[in-house]
């Protein structure tokens, strides 16, 4: 690897056990006026949102809570969450604060960007591969962003991802202006989120520290990010599922997602997350639990051509000293085997849904941006072949 990189990243993370007491604080330095997205009626009935709003009302910031989306957006999502920003005249002094998962930041990140391109009509315009490719080009409205449930890392990333249902698709709107402005990561509000929850964001996590470290496109500060992560989540994963109320556990895990989002915006990911989007869009599989399935094959399928950045990995986050990088990466290898085991991660596609005849569609809807920065490049012939011994 040659020193030659570019590093993006949010401009300001607070993060800290309890540290959403200060999102008044925190929020006033990017307007006004709040304009909410909440990932799920959890935070509404567990009194996170009342207790936030009032946080923000503290600051002098009055708040309009957008509709709950529980499920990843779709065009007719953003476009409707515009339509109705443009409705309340959201400007200079407005900002998105997006409280939840993966799906509710990408709603905000997504309506943000379309707010101030307005050479845009439809999300759609800006989907890659989708619509008339139209960039943003204008710096969205300020966002916020507060990740619960410890996973996916888009809060730290330059892409939203939107579901698109003719093809069944689901495609990014990107940009390096689109990172959220200020990342607020409280750990303590993901206690509340449910061990199959935490087990499936977590192996996001995991899953995304070890693609982007071993992509083609790895870069030096993302790499020292992902070692840092998975020495944590790791460790640490289990007990977050096992006991939801550990701080040690669920702060480790909310660091690490964080630092997985930072890594993988930076240098992508690989044939995990390539087929994952395929396993979302087809067979409906939580993303986090297409990862933990795809994970171990992923590793399998790059062993010979990563076995240096893998051994580096196990050399960083596993106990003992391992002399050789064969013998390194192999207990990477199984150690990912023993939590996808000790997880209950399915094994079987038709496990997850996946019917016979859906494999072409499979192979087709694994190719995107991930797969190109898988370190072994696999033919469709190939990719074949490796999921239908999954069935
Ligand atoms: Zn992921």
């Amino acid at each position: 690897m040659t020193l030659d990189y570019e590093f993006l990243s949010p401009q300001r993370i607070v993060f800290g056990w309890g540290r959403r007491r200060e999102l008044g604080d925190i929020a006033k330095t990017l307007g006004q006026r709040a304009f909410v997205v909440l990932g799920s009626r959890t935070l509404e009935r567990n009194g996170s949102w009342a207790e936030l709003r009032q946080r923000l009302s503290d600051g002098g910031i009055t708040t309009e809570l957008l509709p709950i989306l529980s499920r990843e957006p779709t065009i007719a999502d953003v476009d409707s969450v515009t339509s109705y920003l443009r409705s309340q005249r959201a400007g200079p002094g407005d900002f998105l604060l997006a409280i939840g998962g993966g799906a509710s930041i990408d709603l905000a990140k997504a309506a943000a960007a379309l707010m101030t391109n307005i050479h845009g009509h439809s999300i759609r315009d800006f989907l890659e591969g989708v619509g008339r490719s139209l960039q943003v080009t204008i710096p969205p409205l300020p966002m916020l962003a507060m990740p619960t449930t410890g996973g996916t890392g888009t809060e730290a990333t330059k892409n939203a991802v939107i579901s698109v249902d003719r093809p069944p698709v689901k495609k990014s709107i990107r940009s390096p202006m689109m990172v959220p402005r200020v990342v607020l990561v409280d750990p303590e509000l993901a206690v509340s989120v449910s061990p199959e929850t935490t087990a499936w964001t977590g192996m996001d996590a995991i899953t995304q520290l070890i693609e982007s470290y071993i992509s083609k496109n790895a870069k030096p500060i993302p790499q020292a990010l992902a070692i840092h992560g998975l020495t944590l989540a790791l460790p640490w994963i289990r007990t977050a599922v096992r006991d939801g109320a550990s701080r040690l556990a669920r702060e480790a895990m909310a660091h690490a997602a964080l630092l997985s989002g930072m890594a993988l915006a930076n240098s992508g990911l690989g044939f995990a997350h390539g087929v994952a989007a395929a396993l979302g869009v087809f067979a409906d599989v939580p993303h986090g639990l297409a990862c933990a399935m795809m994970l171990p094959v992923a590793l399998r399928v790059n062993r010979a051509i990563a076995e240096k950045p893998l051994a580096e990995l196990a050399r960083a986050a596993l106990p003992p000293a391992l002399r050789s990088d064969t013998e390194a990466a192999d207990a990477l290898i199984r150690e990912i085997h023993s939590l996808c085991h000790d997880l209950n991660v399915p094994t079987r596609l038709q496990q997850v849904g996946v019917r016979p005849e859906q494999l072409g569609d499979l192979v087709a809807g694994s190719r995107g941006n991930s797969m190109n920065g898988n370190p072994c490049q696999l033919n469709d012939a190939e990719l074949h072949t490796i999921l239908e011994a999954m069935l």
